[in-house]
């Protein structure tokens, strides 16, 4: 009988048992970040089973990338199957690195254990059992038979908890990502079975500090206090930036709906002498406080723009307050970023989504950023979703799971938005 697209269907759901069995290996592998434990073990785990199933492998192990080292190597995987004739590819990249276990856990976080159609473990929903989910979908496109044009690739990159510049950002910037050689990325984060992530809001983060003058906290009038100062900027925060920062709405379609907003968080605040041994810290006026700002900001807004309000604000207070001085440093910033609502990765996956779940898909952006913003700004490649089993809430949790049924929907869905975009015409 010939092979159809139904048939490869039937084909997944046959292999239920094995993507679960894979989900569990790539979990019993602790590959946990920081520090970037057996990272090089999960690549060849994965390297050696897609080798024997005719990929072309290679490991590109990010040298001189933060955290890198013999110890730690930072071993990112790409395999590639190229089909009968010249054509588009498609690539599956998923993360190999999970976040620690912490506590309040009822299941061992590394045993990867099978209860009620569930996955229980660290890295189960974010997201190794999206990255199995991509290889059953592959594999089983091409066992099938079917003829497809173009080349599948699967990625097993690193880091990306912790900002991915050991792992999609390198190979990014070594063009594995560009387009001529990559058409189409699939992401399988866990963003729910039927929804399609196109994209994130921006951030920036920067340190600020505010500035006085050291004095006997008994004569707090000869010095000049930098937690007062910080007092001041927090209170313009409080009453003048949030308010219009929350009024700011997108066309993104952040999840969930509190995130469809510019946001500002602040992370951290320093400020003062060290307690001392009787849990006092020494009577001084404050002469230097800290914090970290976390700024989240849309589409409709430019980096420069985000930037020159928060400097606008500060350069208010250092005209109105006497004494005012600060010190504003850039930490880390990402720019927003959308695939096309009407371009073909989208589309396609869209329509697995209806033909395997019945359902519309739901088009969201995601709250925070994910390795699609290196493959965007780097890669310059724009045809990037985010689509993969688990539930969003659940990563980094305690108990952190994946559904069995969840998996094989999603392995069928890639397999089915896969195809349609290899063979797509023009
Ligand atoms: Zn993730």
């Amino acid at each position: 009988m010939a092979e159809t697209l139904e048939s490869v269907m039937r084909r997944i759901e046959a292999r239920s048992d094995e993507l679960v069995a894979l989900t569990q290996d790539l979990v019993r592998i602790p590959t946990v970040n920081p520090p970037g434990d057996a990272y090089r073990e999960c690549a060849q785990f994965l390297g050696s089973r897609l080798a024997r199933r005719g990929f072309d492998v290679e490991y590109v192990r990010a040298e001189g990338s933060p955290g890198d080292s013999d110890r730690y190597p930072r071993t990112n995987i790409i395999a590639r199957h190229a089909g009968a004739t010249p054509g588009r590819c498609v690539h599956f990249n998923g993360h190999i690195d999970v976040v620690a276990p912490g506590n309040g856990w009822s299941f061992d976080p590394f045993a990867a254990t099978l209860s009620n159609g569930r996955i229980y473990g660290r890295g189960t929903c974010d997201m190794k059992g999206g990255l199995a989910a991509a290889v059953i979908a592959a594999e089983s496109l091409l066992e099938s038979g079917l003829t497809l044009p173009g080349a599948i690739e699967i990625s097993g990159t690193v880091d990306e908890e912790s900002g991915g510049y050991g792992g999609v950002a390198y190979l990014a910037e070594r063009g594995w990502f560009s387009p001529g050689r990559v058409d189409h990325v699939i992401i399988p984060e866990p963003l729910n079975v039927d929804r399609v992530c196109i994209g994130h809001r921006g951030v920036w983060w920067a340190e600020l500090e505010t500035q006085g003058r050291i004095a006997h906290g008994s004569m707090p009038f000869l010095g000049d206090s930098a937690v007062r100062h910080m007092g001041a900027v927090l209170e313009r925060f409080e009453h003048e930036l949030m308010p219009a920062l929350a009024a700011r709405r997108t066309v993104m379609p952040v999840v969930p709906d509190g995130a469809r907003q510019s946001t500002l968080n602040v992370n951290s605040i320093h400020g003062g002498e060290a307690e001392g041994h009787g849990g006092l810290p020494s009577p001084c006026v404050v002469d230097s406080c800290r914090i970290v700002i976390d700024r989240r900001f849309l589409v409709e807004e430019t980096l420069e723009g985000v930037k020159a309000e928060m400097t606008g604000l500060l350069d208010g207070l250092v005209k109105g307050r006497k004494g005012f001085r600060y010190r504003l440093k850039d930490l880390f910033e990402v720019l927003p970023t959308m695939a096309d609502v009407e371009g073909p990765v989208v589309s396609a996956t869209r329509a697995a989504v209806r033909a395997v779940l019945g359902r519309e898909a739901s088009i969201v952006c995601s709250p925070g950023t994910y390795d699609q913003k290196h493959i965007d700004r780097i890669g310059k490649l724009k045809e990037c979703i985010a689509y993969g089993p688990g539930i969003l809430e659940l990563a980094h949790q305690p108990d952190e799971y994946v559904a069995v049924d969840d998996l094989v929907n999603s392995a069928k869905v890639l397999a089915r938005a896969a195809h349609a975009l290899l063979t797509r015409t023009p």
